[in-house]
């Protein structure tokens, strides 16, 4: 972040400022009509707080939950005396899938040690094998690596190391230790370790344990932006990157070779993936080859406009935009030189929801910058709860040029995920920092369950999330899309028990019928029918953890539809996730190993942080396979245009059915907001 784009940032005590934006007391209470005998049978309620579900429906609920709670004390009492069930085989599994206490975890808690790296070495070694001086083999020689110690100072969480040639360097793991604490100790343990394989061998950046969740593929380094700066400098490097269709074909087939054979969310990034000629035809094949979540990391000026091109990419595959989304105004997201860039996303919202494209908005947050965009982006996502079924905040990592950043605007900038849990709180009202918030490994339970239940043939392995603590965390609320009541799920769910559950239920392997019952009871069991949000039934309860567990209770056969038609149900639980990507700052090798993003490259399956960071393998790669220079590409395909001016971008028609946020005080635009940091949406933005 060059520091003249910075100057005048204003910096926003962490204690939130009391003139920001506040939300109506009774925010998120539902306010909706009371009509007796409703035809569809679905009650609705006038007046704020009363819930439409009948308080005799709500007393029989209870009774349900009380009786599910023997039927799991009989259940537990049995699987007791029986012991574990035989480990379950699958096919598409290196070896058993591990039983809850079979899995080992990295070193957690404080003090300990751990690798990390030197942020200056490691930009000598990049440098000297790109340059020619040394070669690629120096890569599988610990380049750049240095003991790090993670410990408590105050109630904070730091990460202090040093290198015998460059000194001493610090940084800010967690503003809230007892928030770290409580995140690393509902950790579940890792996935199985994979067997060695010629896709995924990068010396000590290689990913050891998992399955990855989501595999990016860059299509190109070409943007129709010119953020500054951009984590991966697109239209900045000098050359072009491109695959060419078959390449992509490869690193797509590629990935179908090792073992676990494992669905993925494929995510076609860049620069602007929309920019490849082969984008279309790309989504067409990841989903020929078999994987059913396919998205694409977009800035959305494609898809704002032209409709027909959404359509065209529904019709391909394509069922998640991956969208760059700073904040909910256009001051909010004018760093990104683009006058109108919010015009621009409600717009790209409603031509992929009218394709029937679902959005997940990918937020980048920068300390003192926008993170006061936090609560205003999930009162936007409840709001448009029909469009928007997920928020990725992505807490600042300084890499490309930033990681020239002076320490003082890096400890002033320096946003974890801890700060997020507190600013969700604060801003929207809702959430307990200490009680919603997990880490997304948690996904790993109810995917070993779910994985059982579709039985050992199965041809493919559930997604499933096994990083490490300290990378991904999330919370979820559960909102009405139509009435807008919402709650955080571990509000009425006792989450903590119900993982516990899950893991015996899936430990025991008693076969799919068992199974299935337990799964019910342990459901019921830690439900609160008595705090459940306004209007939600046991049943669509059970309903949407079938449809959002990938099939915890009817093993993959409910059905929900397809696009549109998938999202049309009445309740929507909202994930709120954060994935706080590393850089050479904070870099722990415990992490990488565990990485559930990898990068499908021309140079193997490498982790999104050792890709963009870490040791830096992005610049060699590319480097490496590089098409040719900007000003050769631009003489033999033309100049693509690039919006970057401030100017605003004009559209064929603005209008949308998107909902904006109201608030109690319209939000004043930071003084620094103007010189915030970059992010964009290709799941890396940071
Ligand atoms: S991308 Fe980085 S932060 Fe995310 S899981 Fe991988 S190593 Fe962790």
């Amino acid at each position: 972040m060059s520091k003249q784009i910075l100057g005048q940032a204003t910096a926003f005590q962490y204690e939130r400022d009391p003139n920001a934006v506040r939300f109506p007391q009774n925010y998120g209470k539902p306010n909706f009509k009371v009509i007796k005998g409703a035809k569809n049978g679905h009650p609705t309620a006038h007046t704020n707080g009363l819930d439409p579900v009948s308080p005799w429906t709500r007393r029989k609920e209870k009774w349900l939950t009380k009786t599910a709670n023997v039927a799991w004390n009989v259940f537990q009492g049995i699987n007791k005396v029986l012991g574990d069930g035989k480990p379950f085989q699958p096919a598409w599994a290196p070896e058993p899938l591990l039983k809850s206490h079979q899995k080992s975890k990295p070193p957690l808690g404080w003090p300990r040690q751990t690798d990390s790296l030197c942020p200056k070495c490691v930009k000598e070694v990049r440098e000297g094998i790109i340059s020619g001086k040394m070669n690629l083999e120096t890569m599988f020689k610990h380049p750049g690596e240095i003991k790090a110690t993670i410990d408590k100072r105050g109630n904070e969480i730091w990460m202090t190391k040093t290198c015998p040639k460059h000194g001493t360097f610090d940084d800010l793991m967690a503003m809230d230790a007892e928030f770290f604490g409580v995140i690393e100790k509902l950790y579940p343990g890792r996935d199985f370790v994979n067997p060695k394989n010629e896709i995924r061998n990068h010396g000590t950046s290689t990913i050891k344990y998992g399955r990855g969740v989501v595999l990016n593929v860059d299509l190109t380094n070409r943007c129709n932006m010119m953020c500054d700066p951009c984590f991966m400098d697109a239209n900045q490097v000098g050359y072009v990157h491109e695959l060419a269709f078959d390449e992509i074909k490869e690193v797509l087939d590629n990935s179908l070779k090792i073992k676990p054979r494992r669905q993925m969310s494929v995510q076609f990034t860049g620069g602007e993936p929309t920019l490849s000629p082969f984008f279309l035809e790309a989504v067409r094949y990841a989903k020929k080859i078999g994987y059913f979540s396919i998205q694409a990391a977009t800035n959305g000026i494609r898809f704002a406009q032209d409709l027909g091109f959404a359509k065209e990419a529904y019709d391909a595959g394509m069922r998640i935009a991956y969208l760059q989304f700073d904040g909910v105004t256009n001051e909010a997201n004018s760093h990104r030189k683009i006058g109108n860039l919010f015009d621009i996303k409600l717009k790209a919202i409603e031509n992929l929801h009218q394709a029937g494209i679902s959005v997940v908005l990918v937020v980048t947050l920068v300390n003192t910058i926008n993170n006061d965009q936090v609560g205003p982006i999930v009162k936007f996502a409840i709001e448009n709860s029909d469009k928007v079924n997920f928020i990725a905040f992505q807490p600042v990592s300084f890499t490309g040029r930033d990681e020239d950043i002076s320490d003082e605007q890096r400890m002033a900038w320096r946003y974890t995920s801890s700060h997020l849990a507190h600013d969700v709180k604060k801003q929207l009202g809702v959430t307990e920092p200490l009680r919603d918030w997990y880490p997304l490994s948690i996904i790993s339970v109810f995917a070993n369950l779910v994985d059982q239940m579709k039985g050992p043939d199965n041809y493919w392995g559930t997604m499933s999330c096994s990083c490490h603590p300290n990378c991904g965390i999330g919370t979820a609320i559960m909102v009405n899309k139509r009435t807008k009541a919402f709650k955080p799920v571990s509000e009425f769910i006792n989450l903590p028990q119900l993982l516990q559950d899950i893991q015996k239920v899936t430990d025991a392997n008693r076969g799919a019928i068992l199974t299935k019952a337990q799964v019910g009871a342990a459901l019921l069991r830690n439900y609160m029918p008595e705090k459940a949000p306004a209007g939600l039934t046991l049943k669509s309860l059970m309903e949407k953890f079938d449809k959002q567990s990938g099939g915890a209770l009817k093993a993959g056969k409910g059905e929900y539809g397809e696009g549109a038609e998938r999202m049309k149900d009445e309740w929507l639980c909202l994930f709120v996730g954060s994935m706080w990507f590393q850089d050479v700052f904070n870099y722990d090798f415990r992490r990488t190993e565990m990485c559930i993003i990898p990068y499908a490259t021309q140079k193997g399956e490498i982790s999104f942080c050792a890709y963009n960071t870490g040791v830096g393998w992005r610049n060699i790669v590319e480097n490496m396979y590089k098409n040719a220079s900007v000003s050769e590409w631009y003489k033999k395909h033309g100049r693509h245009e690039v919006y970057a001016t401030g100017k605003a971008v004009d559209l064929p028609d603005f209008t949308h059915t998107v909902k904006l946020p109201t608030f109690t005080k319209a939000p004043e635009a930071p003084a620094g907001l103007k010189t915030s940091s970059g992010g964009c949406a290709s799941g890396g933005c940071h």
